[in-house]
């Protein structure tokens, strides 16, 4: 992942989408999550993702690429990191909810080079009913997808196998989990290369 990632295209609705090209991976989780943080992490640029508390801004998809592509042995191959609007603010009014779930419906059963969705999960809080939910559209949309747990610095070491148990429990009967859990925490790196392996090997599959 050590290349330049540019920003290419915010999508509000799939008249927006670019041209299918590169295969994808998205990342999706409640507001606050640290979605931002950890895309961030993974490319190690700090400002690419916006960090943000701000609940409510664009409910976009952002697409993230590669810089350049030289097809030089070691390069990373073509691909695309896609920012899915974050879900779940208490305040959000209805419109916008139906909006989200429309566009990333829409997306999730629309898009051949989408290879899999990786779906965020707090470590304090673990799977709450509106990931829930997100897991359920996953599941109707049959897109692959793998639970990521995030900020595994907010609990006790000793805790992360015990939440990974409990949510791979949780997920067991899903379809289209990927029965693998990915810790991490993108304040002290864990858990990063784990992630980049994963979706480097989803992308060459
Ligand atoms: P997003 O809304 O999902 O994009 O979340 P952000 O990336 O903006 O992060 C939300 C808050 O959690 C920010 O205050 C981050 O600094 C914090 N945060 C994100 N990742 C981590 C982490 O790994 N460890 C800790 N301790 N805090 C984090």
């Amino acid at each position: 992942f050590g290349r330049p990632w540019i920003f290419i295209r915010g999508v509000p609705s799939m008249d927006f989408l670019p041209p299918e090209g590169p295969l994808e991976v998205a990342f999706a989780g409640r507001s606050n999550v640290g979605k931002s943080s950890l895309i961030n992490a993974l490319v190690g640029q700090r400002g690419l993702a916006r960090t943000s508390n701000t609940p409510g801004r664009t409910q976009e998809l952002n697409y993230f690429v590669p810089d350049g592509y030289s097809g030089a042995a070691g390069d990373l191959p073509p691909m695309a990191l896609v920012d899915m609007p974050g879900y779940g603010y208490a305040q959000a009014p209805k419109e916008h909810v139906d909006a989200w779930t429309r566009l990333v419906f829409d997306y999730l059963r629309g898009r051949a080079t989408l290879k899999r969705v990786y779906v965020l999960i707090d470590s304090r809080h673990g799977i709450k009913k509106n990931d829930d939910e997100v897991l359920d559209l996953l599941d109707k949309a049959a897109v692959s997808y793998q639970i990521v747990l995030t900020k595994t610095d907010k609990i006790k070491e000793a805790g992360v196998p015990r939440l990974i148990a409990e949510t791979l429990e949780k997920i067991k009967k899903r379809p289209a989990a990927y029965p693998f859990i990915i810790a991490t925490s993108s304040e002290k790196g864990n858990g990063l290369d784990d992630l980049r392996a994963a979706i480097l090997e989803t992308i060459s599959q």
